[in-house]
């Protein structure tokens, strides 16, 4: 039973319950479902983020409030969300970019004793925490993601961290197509049958087993992860910060999973210049999301004001290399290159 072997991996990391789901987008709907969300709701969702993060909530039915991120670092901004809080918001999703934590005290001060769940979409955060606790493990919900993009991968794959006990029954049988057939497995009842809406949000055995390699793996792939983003951050913090660019920020609260080295260059044109001298020395860096509420299905359902933050990293941010087997050679040569383009030798 790989699932099995992989919750309780996930159980001694700090990750009380697990659920492994087919992936993060799916233990979002997941979480989506569990909030008995009406049409009408309202839900706030940071707007530079990954589709999914908006769309599992959207898909209830739920009106997406987007809310802009902070100027230091794309995280969503607990003084924009105070302004979009309203008697029909119903959640907050925060969204730990790069697997550094949102600044939660901030954002649970917010919320304030409202009745207003907060969901983390944790799907960068895997072994990150926030005041010493992992990632996904702070809302009613956690999100994480095992994509082959993510730190440890399941090729496609996800896990709800279900934080609260009167979720945890529910949740079981919302992953398992509506039915309590978890129940029955564990011989507390003799039949299963359909008690609930739900789907088909668990993973193969396939699919854990891949990933229980990974778990079992994972401070290896971590060590070297860290390797690689400090000798980025080593070569790269002080020159660039004197000529303006913009560098991960790693609050007290925070750890750091180098899930990803980023930049924030000073304006679009020098980005997408950046991007293309990198691209022409064989360097593959990337941009990152595209405001929400500037997408093709949204921009015409979004009322708000322009999100100026968001819209600075949709323009301005560049991701660096960073996989787990580079090899420190290769992150001089990117960061030589990156260098070169600002002018230092
Ligand atoms: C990768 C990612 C997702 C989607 O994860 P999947 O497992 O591919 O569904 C959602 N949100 C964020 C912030 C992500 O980085």
């Amino acid at each position: 039973m790989y699932t099995k072997r992989c919750h309780a991996l996930l159980s001694e990391l700090g990750y009380n319950h697990p659920l492994l789901t087919t992936s993060c987008t799916d233990a979002l709907e997941m979480a989506a479902l569990m909030l008995d969300l009406q049409p009408g709701d309202e839900v706030i969702v940071p707007s530079y983020t990954f589709v999914s993060t908006a769309s599992a909530f959207a898909m209830r039915g739920a009106k997406i409030m987007f809310a802009d991120s902070q100027i230091d670092n794309p995280n969503i901004d607990s003084v924009e969300i105070a302004k979009l809080i309203s008697p029909r918001t119903k959640a907050v999703v925060v969204v730990h970019y790069a697997g550094v934590a949102c600044d939660l005290a901030a954002i649970q001060g917010v919320i304030g004793g409202a009745d207003i769940a907060l969901v983390e979409d944790a799907a960068q955060g895997i072994d990150s925490s926030y005041n010493g606790m992992p990632l996904g493990t702070i809302g009613r919900f956690g999100c994480l993601s095992f994509h082959d993009t993510k730190n440890i991968s399941a090729g496609e794959g996800g896990a709800l961290i279900v934080n609260s006990v009167g979720d945890q029954q529910r949740s079981e049988i919302i992953r398992e197509k509506g039915t309590n057939r978890s129940a029955f497995v564990r011989g507390e009842v003799d039949k299963y049958g359909w008690v609930d809406l739900g789907s088909s949000f668990l993973p193969s055995e396939l699919n854990a087993a891949y990933l229980l390699a990974q778990l079992e793996n994972i401070s290896e792939t971590q060590k070297k992860r860290k390797v690689a983003w400090n000798a980025y951050s080593e070569a790269l913090t002080d020159k660039l910060a004197s000529v303006a660019v913009q560098l991960p920020v790693i609050p007290p609260f925070a750890s750091n999973n180098a899930h990803m080295f980023y930049l924030v260059c000073r304006n679009g044109e020098e980005r997408n210049a950046l991007m293309e001298h990198l691209n022409g020395i064989g360097v593959q860096a990337a941009s990152h999301y595209h405001s929400l509420e500037k997408s093709r299905y949204y921009s015409t359902r979004y009322q708000g004001p322009a999100l100026v933050n968001s819209e600075r990293y949709t323009n301005c941010l560049i991701r660096l290399p960073l996989f787990t087997d580079i090899a420190s050679d290769q992150v001089s040569f990117v960061s030589d290159g990156v260098l070169r383009f600002y002018g230092f030798d």
